[in-house]
């Protein structure tokens, strides 16, 4: 089936009461019929939920969808991107692991690999793009996860996945991809041979700034450790966000159409206004990345970034001029959203570590809703004149 098709008829088999809607579970715990029904699932004899921090039918609901979109075999969902990232590497990590990371990389998981897990023994090796291209360089005997983002946030640099994947499987290391930017309705990295699929369906998943949300997809060897771990250290998805966040799968393809149409012809209009130096978005020609993005994704997701003549000073009091855009850190909403990440998201790297993940001082992130464009550019075009 296509995506459209299993994005809305992929569901939890839990539907007893032919609810045509899936209906929220929201129940911590489920009963059991007598003592031995309940003794034969907690040994595992029996499938079946048993309390909502292992399972619950609402967040199947919500499994069942994205594990079949990104053509995975398992999957576990989480309270939020972060705990699908942060149990993916206690998970799958011991003391005295090593892992390999691109250097644009999320705030919080820069973070993650930077200081916290270096407390338990586990390092890691951050590379510059350049680098990326010489990997099997870097990893080491102890080296577990090589791990990318791409798109990344907000330098928009790609990574070429089948490349990746070609390394990781020759010295037998896991390749992890956070999907968040492009999501399996643009890019399925299972099919160029990564591993291991993380999600914040915080962002497009979601698509309305509603709720927190996260996922691991991998195979089920992989998703049993991440059970192991997470049965236990309790960073379950609640049965309401799951809820949420099942149906806006269901329109998460036709969403995400009007979101690429519409930023990439909010980026073609950019590159034409004098005002501005430059404009970078996969689907542009004058991408850097442009063979690779055809490749790779069926379009050009929802963020451009671009820098005006003037660079930060003019940056900021183009945004204060904004007046339909939204300045607000999430993205991947309904509505347009403008940010300046090196003086927010991205303020606590150094303007060289920004230089590396493509983050110039004047750059300007726009996640571009589904409003009109032509109210988007009426917008844009005020503030410039201002
Ligand atoms: C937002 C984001 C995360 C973290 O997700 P939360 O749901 O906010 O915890 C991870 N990776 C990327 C690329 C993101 O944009």
């Amino acid at each position: 089936m296509n995506d459209s098709t299993i994005a809305i008829r992929r569901s939890s088999e839990d539907n007893t009461t032919k609810d045509h809607s899936a209906p929220i579970h929201l129940t911590s715990s489920f009963q059991f019929d007598n003592s031995e029904e309940m003794r034969a699932l907690f040994a595992g004899e029996e499938a079946g939920n048993v309390y909502s921090r292992y399972s619950n039918p609402s967040v199947d609901e919500f499994l069942n969808k994205l594990v079949s979109l990104e053509n995975g075999e398992a999957g576990w969902a989480m309270a939020s991107g972060m705990a699908a990232i942060f149990s993916t590497f206690a998970a799958l990590l011991e003391e005295g692991d090593h892992v390999v990371s691109s250097n644009a990389l999320f705030g919080s998981t820069h973070k993650l690999l930077t200081t916290i897990f270096p407390k338990w023994g586990i390092k890691s090796d951050l590379l510059l793009p350049t680098e990326m291209n010489q990997l099997d360089a870097f990893i080491k005997t102890n080296t577990k996860i090589v791990f990318i983002e791409t798109p990344s946030n907000p330098g928009l640099q790609l990574i070429d996945l089948k490349r990746v994947a070609k390394v990781c499987h020759e010295k037998g290391v896991l390749f992890v991809v956070d999907n968040c930017f492009a999501t399996p309705i643009l890019q399925k990295p299972l099919n160029f041979g990564a591993d291991v699929i993380i999600h914040s369906a915080t962002k497009y998943i979601d698509g309305q700034g509603r709720t927190l949300g996260g996922a691991i997809i991998s195979a089920q060897e992989i998703i049993d450790k991440v059970e192991a771990f997470a049965r236990h250290s309790g960073p379950a998805m609640s049965p309401f966000n799951a809820w949420v966040l099942a149906k806006s799968i269901e329109t998460l393809d036709v969403r995400l159409e009007r979101h690429c149409n519409n930023a990439l012809e909010l980026a073609r209009w950019l590159e034409q206004q004098d005002e501005v130096e430059w404009v970078k978005y996969p689907f542009l020609p004058s991408h850097p990345q442009y063979d690779l993005a055809q490749r790779q994704m069926k379009k050009g997701g929802g963020v451009i970034c671009f820098e005006l003549k003037g660079g930060k000073p003019l940056g900021l009091q183009f945004m204060d001029r904004l007046s339909l855009f939204s300045i607000t850190a999430n993205l991947g909403d309904t509505r347009s959203i403008v940010t300046h990440p090196a003086s927010s998201t991205h303020s606590k790297l150094s303007p060289e570590e920004r230089e590396g993940m493509g983050i110039s001082e004047g750059l300007i992130r726009i996640s571009v809703g589904l409003e009109s464009v032509k109210d988007l550019t009426d917008d844009i075009r005020q503030a410039l004149r201002k």
